[in-house]
């Protein structure tokens, strides 16, 4: 796709207004932003009469802490996609393969608009609404919620809220205008602390014990990454049986905490052996670049790829990329 398929939000809002029947898809494994961003517009779309679905390649189901986004039963599982709808939009997803088994439904959709902030975005929709200085894709939706002239009410408020505060770290990286976005969410009635809480701070007990197996062998190398540090952590399939997915995601967000290391990672053993990557980096390397050269994408301080080998093999190949990885600047 040529730089002329990016469309600007008046453009996209167009598109959206004449679609009567539109398929709304999230990353695979959707965070709050991917997840939150669909179900916001889907939620605008359908008030304004089209009919309309939401979904992504995998797992089968919402994930529990994201279970309440889903106020009007809008999500369908992957299985249940039509293979073809007049409008393909496709939310907070970089590339088609990040769309898992799904990605076909681009190619098969008359008219396909994506709608993302991530950098390394490939513009592989035949609309592409790509602003890489939003800190969440959700900050785009409500400017096409804004063209399409659709009130925020609540439930709308509740899925961007969730979007932003997750991919600004609960307001951390927030520019002031998002931080007024947030205002008028808050406006709309939507409770900040109950909905940040369910999102990312409540745990059940079992999460303590997994912590602290994973987190008392975390190995720090201060030398790596520069000298400025690394530090890594694994997830195993033993140590994550008994906890949810959103308990396995939140171990980055403790390792990341560390003051000795620029670099985080966290290798997550997925059931047939590989390993899904986090990375994150403070704000001086640029973490992108690595997840790029294993195959993967994200932002500069925000990374991810999957690893296949043994996990020192994963931790080297991380290591030697950071050794050469690019300033964040
Ligand atoms: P995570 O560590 O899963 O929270 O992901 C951090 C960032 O990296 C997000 O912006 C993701 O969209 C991106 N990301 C994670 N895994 C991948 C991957 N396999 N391919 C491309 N981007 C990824
Ligand atoms: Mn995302
Ligand atoms: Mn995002």
């Amino acid at each position: 796709m040529s730089a002329s398929d990016q469309v600007d939000v008046a453009d996209a809002a167009a598109l959206l207004a004449a679609a009567s029947d539109v398929t709304l898809l999230a990353h695979v494994n959707p965070d709050a932003d991917a997840l939150g961003s669909a179900l916001a517009l889907g939620l605008a779309l359908q008030r304004r009469g089209a009919t309309v679905r939401v979904s992504f390649g995998y797992p089968a189901e919402i994930p529990a802490s994201l279970r309440s986004l889903d106020s009007a039963g809008l999500f369908v599982p992957a299985t249940d996609v039509p293979p073809r709808s007049d409008l393909l939009v496709a939310l907070d997803t970089g590339s088609v393969d990040r769309l898992g088994p799904l990605g076909d439904r681009v190619a098969a959709a008359p008219v396909s608009l994506v709608v993302d902030h991530h950098v390394s975005n490939t513009r592989y929709g035949s609309h592409n609404l790509v602003d890489d200085r939003a800190e969440a894709t959700a900050v785009i939706v409500a400017r096409l919620l804004d063209a399409l002239a659709v009130e925020i009410d609540e439930p709308i408020a509740r899925c961007l809220y969730a979007g932003v505060a997750t991919d600004t770290v609960s307001f951390r990286f927030a520019k002031p205008e998002t931080h007024r976005l947030a205002a008028r969410l808050l406006e709309a009635g939507v409770d900040g602390a109950a909905l940040i809480r369910g999102l990312m701070d409540s745990h059940p007990f079992a999460w303590l014990g997994m912590l602290a197996a994973v987190l008392g062998a975390a190995r720090l190398e201060p030398d790596a990454a520069q000298g400025l540090g690394f530090v890594h952590a694994i997830v195993r399939q033993t140590d994550s049986a008994g906890v949810r997915s959103e308990e396995v995601e939140s171990v980055i967000d403790v390792v990341r905490s560390t003051a000795e290391a620029e670099v985080a990672a966290v290798l997550k053993e997925t059931p047939t052996g590989d390993w899904t990557v986090s990375l994150r980096a403070v704000g001086r390397l640029d973490v992108r670049s690595v997840a790029v050269r294993f195959g993967g994408g994200g932002h500069r301080l925000a990374a991810g790829f999957t690893g296949r080998g043994t996990a020192d093999e994963v931790i080297a190949g991380i290591r030697d990329a950071l050794a050469t990885a690019p300033a964040a600047t």
